[in-house]
């Protein structure tokens, strides 16, 4: 059996704009072992966003062949897509993307309960324990500095024990120093839960913590 948590072959992604068909993405081939530190660079308006997007369920390739977790993706239709990014898949966003209304806690319990998990409130205190949030559980995102919102959302996106992470800019909104924190993190959980990490960043001081490298410019692997 192969060890390898996402096989990409012969990606490509176009958009339909107009009569004009633009391609952002094409011929993209990798395979990525389960565990492994990953980062995928490249300049702003390479595909980067797109490509990690396609490897996380967001949306469909146009071309080829994505296998997560040994489903085939390509194969999916939208509500399928959905289940398996919530029982699958951690997401982190460079803006954090926490629901404004609810609680540090309650975002935290927000994949639990879409995946029909119950009392998960202990797991949840956990997480935030594991992030240094534990005082601050009852706050809402308003009431948190960005470092503190993105440990939130980190300890949201571990809420559905995933098998892989994908992170996108996820310290893109944050100064050195919060960065930083953010950062080793995400390699901590990595190596504490085994978590496959898949982060896109144009910070080559944080490409250069992960084991492998992919290199992408104009919509392909260089
Ligand atoms: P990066 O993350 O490397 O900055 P993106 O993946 O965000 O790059 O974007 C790559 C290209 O795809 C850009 O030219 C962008 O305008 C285009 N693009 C992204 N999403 C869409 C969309 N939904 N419709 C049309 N074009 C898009």
């Amino acid at each position: 059996m192969s060890s390898n948590i996402l096989q990409l072959n012969q990606v490509s992604k176009n958009y339909r704009i107009g009569a004009a068909n633009l391609s952002v993405l094409r011929d993209i081939s990798f395979d990525i072992e389960e565990g492994a530190t990953v980062a995928i660079v490249g300049p702003s308006g390479s595909g980067k966003t797109t490509l990690l997007g396609l490897c996380a369920g967001l949306d469909h390739c146009s071309e080829g062949t994505i296998v997560l977790n040994g489903i085939s993706l390509h194969e999916l239709n939208e509500d399928q897509l959905a289940q398996v990014r919530n029982a699958h898949v951690g997401f982190v966003f460079q803006n954090f993307q926490l629901l404004p209304t609810l609680t540090a806690l309650e975002n935290v319990l927000v994949p639990m309960e879409l995946r029909g998990m119950k009392n998960m409130k202990k797991k949840a205190m956990d997480l935030l324990d594991k992030v240094g949030l534990s005082a601050r559980m009852d706050h809402y995102p308003s009431q948190l500095s960005g470092g503190e919102q993105q440990r939130v959302s980190l300890a949201r996106a571990f809420a559905n024990s995933p098998k892989i992470l994908f992170a996108d800019e996820p310290t893109g909104n944050l100064d050195a120093e919060t960065g930083l924190l953010v950062e080793n993190l995400l390699f901590q959980l990595n190596e504490e839960l085994g978590t496959t990490l898949v982060i896109v960043t144009h910070d080559m001081e944080l490409a250069a913590k992960t084991q492998r490298i992919i290199p992408i410019r104009g919509g392909a692997i260089i």
